[in-house]
């Protein structure tokens, strides 16, 4: 089948750096607008965070959750370049990539998201894994299937402690499926090891978990962690992280053969910001149209940005809304209208603990829970992800896990990690990801 490609414009170049929700949907609705425009990513793929859980608890490939972009561009009429934002010249609108070539625009959105952040958590960069890209999410999975093949084999200490630190929707997520991958698939996948001694702890500041959820499913959340063998550790600070364990606030330590770092982002704070406003977390501080505070042709949108008067989450429904009406914006002015005021559409929110058992909670007052809330959760993750092929493929994987994991099936396969002590426990050494990209 052939695919549909719109012309290249070859009007005023607009410029988006990023290629996510945001930047994605920016460049859409600027296509067939006759603007020249060129988007630039550090990768080659746009990623699907929401299901990153999933590669890193070995139920999806890491291809699955990864879009190429040159596809993504070639259907809306844009160029790809691949590359990583260094510096911005906004006197005379140049942004110069790594690579030290130069793209002059006449229009920059900004889209380039966030990333974890560490909270000066001493130890916490250097010996747990985040969950942002996919490389982390193939580095966890690597690191959590060489660390159960070794206990298969008695190679190693048979006690394996997980802790997953914040419980928000990506710690509830972890936590629940590492917990479900113990106790169900693990008898057959892994028969030698003993299940008492792989322990799954989620640790989170707050009284309670999934913060802006309704108490009472923020009280399901929890229950059904629990019920699923999740040691849920609620009003507890992590002091520092260390190779072998967690300090806590109270001074005491848990044992932590892998830390999962899922508390927290922050956004970039390197040369190419130095010239823009920033408001609260370090983001780019935008008016209400998005256009960034005191600049006429630069906009910023999704996790990056912050209207101090209106904030909202950082969540994939803000970053589309903000990408598609920044990329209006600049139509209008083109068009030598003036700009309108972003007005977020709150569709709701939802978040899923484990195999039919999820949370929603929608604006209108309806909340939902349990299979129907997981079915939901299910049909919009695959509806949103991007590519027929992965859709199909995501459906098949994320089917054959639920329905044959008891039996062995659902694990996807890892590959080794040379050795794993010390790509993940050595401050000078690389970041984990680094070490091994493959599927
Ligand atoms: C594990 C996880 C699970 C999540 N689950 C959910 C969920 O269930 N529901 C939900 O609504 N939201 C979820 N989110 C949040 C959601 O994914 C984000 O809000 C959303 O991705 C933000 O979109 P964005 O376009 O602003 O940024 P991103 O999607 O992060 O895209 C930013 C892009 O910019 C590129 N980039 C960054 N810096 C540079 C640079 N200097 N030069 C060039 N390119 C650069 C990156 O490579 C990336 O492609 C989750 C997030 C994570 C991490």
């Amino acid at each position: 089948m052939r695919v549909k490609r719109r012309r290249r414009g070859s009007g005023p170049s607009v410029l988006i750096v990023g290629g996510g929700f945001a930047g994605l949907s920016a460049m859409q609705a600027l296509a067939g607008s006759g603007a020249n425009v060129t988007l630039v990513d550090r990768n080659i793929y746009s990623t699907f965070q929401p299901l990153l859980y999933q590669v890193a608890t070995a139920g999806l490939t890491s291809a699955d959750v990864a879009y190429p972009l040159w596809a993504a561009t070639g259907k809306a009429g844009a160029r790809f370049r691949k590359g990583e934002l260094a510096r911005l010249d906004l006197v005379h609108r140049i942004a110069t990539l790594n690579s030290g070539e130069d793209l002059s625009y006449d229009y920059l959105i900004i889209a380039t998201g966030v990333s974890a952040a560490f909270f000066g958590v001493a130890g916490a960069a250097e010996y747990s894994i985040s969950l942002y890209t996919r490389k982390d999410a193939v580095a966890l999975r690597n690191t959590l299937l060489d660390a159960l093949e070794r206990r298969n084999e008695g190679l190693a200490d048979p006690e394996l402690d997980v802790t997953v630190v914040g419980g928000g929707a990506t710690g509830v997520e972890l936590a629940g499926t590492l917990a479900e991958l113990r106790n169900i698939a693990l008898p057959a996948a892994f028969p030698e090891i003993d299940r008492a001694a792989f322990r799954v702890r989620l640790i989170e500041m707050a009284p309670a978990l999934l913060t802006p959820y309704r108490a009472s499913l923020r009280e399901y959340t929890r229950q059904q962690l629990v019920r699923r063998g999740v040691e849920v550790e609620l009003g507890t600070t992590i002091k520092e992280v260390k190779a072998d364990s967690v300090l806590l606030g109270d001074g005491s330590e848990h044992h932590s053969d892998i830390t999962v770092w899922a508390a927290g982002i922050s956004a970039p704070d390197t040369d190419w910001t130095a010239g823009l406003a920033r408001g609260k977390g370090g983001r780019i501080e935008v008016g209400p149209d998005l256009k960034v505070t005191g600049l006429d042709r630069v906009f910023a949108v999704g996790d990056v940005c912050v209207n101090e008067q209106a904030p909202i989450a950082q969540l994939a429904q803000p970053a589309i809304q903000q990408g598609r009406h920044a990329g209006r914006q600049i139509v209008r002015l083109l068009a030598g209208r003036e700009t309108e005021p972003f007005k977020y559409h709150d569709k709701g929110i939802m978040a899923t603990i484990g195999r039919r058992s999820a949370v929603v909670e929608l604006p209108v007052g309806v909340r939902l829970r349990g299979t129907l809330a997981w079915l939901a959760w299910l049909g919009l993750h695959l509806f949103y992800l991007l590519g027929s092929r992965n859709r199909l493929v995501t459906f098949v994987n994320l089917s054959w896990r639920y329905l044959t994991w008891s039996r062995g099936g659902g694990v996807i396969l890892g590959d080794d990690v040379p050795d794993s002590k010390q790509i993940r426990r050595s401050p000078a050494g690389p970041p984990p990801g680094e070490v091994n990209q493959s599927n």
